[in-house]
């Protein structure tokens, strides 16, 4: 089976560097937030030209975090899109305030911005836009609104890293991006981690307190902290992995070049990169009719296509929403399909899904 991501492949490029760095972890004596993660948050930090790095334990963590260093919380509206991973809403959810879902546009899948702005009230303290499969947001747009209704702009950048934004790192742009190490992200380390890149030294300074127990330098909580640390071990493989994540963005648009070229002769949507951007194709997703026909035929081939995401945030039931209806979203997901998308993915392979795709559409289904 061609997997629609493949981890473990990956981990065969960067193995020896990854054992190295490991051993001189485990040899230091020294496990939690020290030289490896203060120097990870440094290089990853710079790589996005963003200010300050904060290393915490996962990408939904990073989102509560961002937005408790805001002050953001119980008594809050935060608004999201619905059709993103579920992790985005629970992010918000767990710092006490209410996500509010908004649309997205049908032609990148990302936050509407003229849906966010209507979705403002007197409650509204943020919004999260998401770079989902790793196609920047309309951060233009997103951040004039912010700035009318002096709101926080957060970036959701767990499938986004090293994506442009006209010309800029996505997180770089809005008050803070938040990152995720999850192993199938496009700079992934065996593990969970997660990273907030702030522009402010202020709320930077706030998250490193949040992040261990509300702690202070004399290791005094000054507020209700939690306990959301990176480890050194994983830094110490993110820091190997950092060196290659520009090749592999690399070679993932040029499969996603490759796919383009394929496919858009067929009868499908293949995906659209927001003008003036470069996306990093997190997930190559095209939208079919009859999806879960194809992808049980593309399965019956050797071909492991996946649904990202089959329910959107407000279609479960953690959080559903009394009347709420959003066309865009509840349309796309009926339709969407992830295709293999992975660095490690051969041109022999990306052949196979797109001859097997155009098998399965002009047999008629
Ligand atoms: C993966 C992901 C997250 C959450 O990251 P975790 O590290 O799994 O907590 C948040 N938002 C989006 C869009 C993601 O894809």
């Amino acid at each position: 089976m061609i997997p629609f991501a493949d981890p473990g492949r990956q981990y065969s490029e960067y193995r020896q560097q990854a054992l190295d760095a490991v051993g001189r972890v485990l040899d230091s004596g020294w496990y939690v937030l020290g030289e490896q993660v203060a120097c990870f948050e440094q290089e990853f930090a710079a790589y996005c030209e963003g200010g300050y790095g904060v290393g915490v334990g996962n990408g939904t963590d990073a989102i509560t975090i961002a937005l408790r260093s805001f002050g953001i919380g119980t008594g809050d509206e935060v608004i999201v899109p619905s059709h993103t991973a579920v992790a985005t809403a629970a992010g918000v959810e767990a710092c006490g305030a209410k996500a509010v879902f908004a649309d997205v546009e049908e032609r990148y899948y990302t936050l509407d911005p003229v849906e966010a702005e209507k979705a403002i009230t007197p409650k509204t303290r943020a919004i999260v836009a998401v770079h989902l499969y790793g196609n920047p947001a309309d951060l233009d747009a997103l951040a004039a609104i912010c700035r009318e209704h002096d709101l926080r702009l957060i970036e959701d950048c767990a499938q986004a890293h090293g994506a442009l934004y006209h010309g800029h790192k996505v997180g770089s742009i809005g008050d803070a991006g938040c990152f995720s190490f999850y192993p199938t992200k496009n700079l992934g380390t065996p593990g969970d981690g997660g990273m907030i890149v702030f522009s402010d030294e202020g709320a930077c300074e706030r998250a490193r307190q949040l992040r261990q127990y509300g702690w202070d330098d004399k290791r005094q909580s000054q507020f209700a902290g939690v306990n959301s640390r990176l480890d050194e071990m994983h830094a110490a493989i993110l820091r190997e992995q950092l060196r290659h994540l520009d090749g592999w963005n690399q070679r993932r648009r040029e499969i996603a070049g490759m796919y383009d070229a394929r496919l858009k002769e067929l009868d499908l949507v293949v995906p659209e990169v927001r003008e003036g951007c470069e996306g990093v194709y997190h997930l190559y997703v095209v939208r079919v009719k009859n999806r879960d026909i194809i992808r049980q035929k593309l399965r019956e081939k050797g071909i492991g296509a996946s649904i990202h995401y089959p329910q959107a945030a407000h279609q479960q039931r953690a959080y559903r929403r009394d009347g709420l209806c959003l066309p865009v979203t509840e349309k796309i997901v009926d339709e969407i399909l992830t295709l293999p998308m992975f660095p490690q993915l051969r041109d022999d392979e990306v052949n196979l899904v797109c001859q097997s795709l155009d098998e399965i559409l002009s047999e008629g289904l």
